[in-house]
């Protein structure tokens, strides 16, 4: 018999745990909304319980501390989100579950499942998966292996051109005020325009702007980890006008200095959405589970 894995993907609004033997084969799945930390792993965990799993894979949102020899290994760290500071994840699982539990960050898990799960990556050595949504985040995947640090990549946090002439707007990270986060999840937009994101029309000049500083931030990744496919997901990239923007505005910052095929021309296939659609973190998390076995 097939072995049985379970995936957690738990956000700032829902969790969302799957089992199954892969991603074309999900036996069982369940969605509930974020309420308080000891109710909500109550119901991952009485989930998981139905099922005789030979691993799991856990992701949720973050900051998260991943430095195994640390005390607060498996915790979510200081977070914005009410009653959800230093929620030690990990640990709850462990004390249920006697076999091996992957702990990562959500959208490490998602660049994770796209490099795992979708064919056109499996030549890939390196991809990242950014997330443009309420928050944004990138999960770095660099000779086939996620990249932890001090931490993991906040590449939400960086800093980036902004003109202010052209973008009064202050931004709205509580700590960076115009970070890249600040300046272009979808709340940024909501409040620069005064509606919310998804009902500006497509060719608002919206757009242009936040292509503008998805394709700065891009160039900066481009530049900084040479990765071989970047991927955008997350609510904001729901507008298809954004990707052939984005592409040709990173072709001019880049403005053809780096000597790869891959970055000339359109860039169609380098950039590029996710080939798992809304379902990158949760598969990621189950190849998460199916690969702490190996
Ligand atoms: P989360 O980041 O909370 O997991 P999403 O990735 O769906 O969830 O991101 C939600 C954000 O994306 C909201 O700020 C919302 O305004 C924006 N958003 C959702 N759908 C669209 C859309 N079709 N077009 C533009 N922005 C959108
Ligand atoms: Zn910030």
């Amino acid at each position: 018999m097939n072995k049985i894995y379970g995936g957690m993907e738990g956000g700032g609004t829902k969790f969302v745990c799957a089992v199954g033997t892969g991603p074309d084969e999900i036996i069982a799945e369940t969605r509930f909304p974020t309420t308080s930390p000891a109710e909500t792993l109550e119901r991952a965990i009485s989930f998981f319980k139905n099922y005789e799993l030979a691993a799991i894979g856990l992701a949720p949102f973050g900051p998260v501390d991943l430095n195994p020899a640390s005390p607060g290994y498996g915790s979510i760290t200081a977070t914005p989100k009410a009653g959800w500071s230093n929620t030690n994840i990990l640990g709850p699982f462990r004390q249920q579950f006697n076999v091996p539990i992957a702990f990562d960050l959500d959208v490490n898990a998602a660049a994770f499942g796209e490099f795992s799960w979708v064919p056109e990556n499996h030549a890939l050595e390196s991809l990242v998966y950014y997330t443009i949504g309420t928050g944004i985040g990138a999960g770095v995947l660099i000779n086939g292996r996620l990249v932890h640090g001090l931490t993991h990549p906040e590449a939400g946090h960086v800093r980036l051109p902004h003109d202010w002439q052209k973008d009064p707007f202050p931004g709205l990270c509580p700590f960076h005020g115009d970070c890249f986060e600040g300046m272009a999840n979808g709340p940024a937009i909501g409040k620069r325009w005064g509606q919310p994101a998804e009902t500006l029309p497509e060719d608002h000049p919206a757009w242009e702007l936040e292509a503008t500083y998805i394709a700065y931030a891009l160039t900066g990744a481009i530049c900084m980890l040479s990765p071989q496919r970047i991927v955008l997901g997350g609510g904001v990239m729901e507008q298809p006008q954004l990707f052939p923007l984005i592409r040709q505005k990173v072709h001019t910052y880049l403005n053809d200095y780096i000597p790869s095929p891959v970055v000339k021309g359109s860039m169609e296939g380098f950039i590029v959405p996710p080939g798992l659609g809304k379902r990158s973190g949760i598969l990621g998390a189950m190849a998460m589970a199916m690969k702490s076995l190996q």
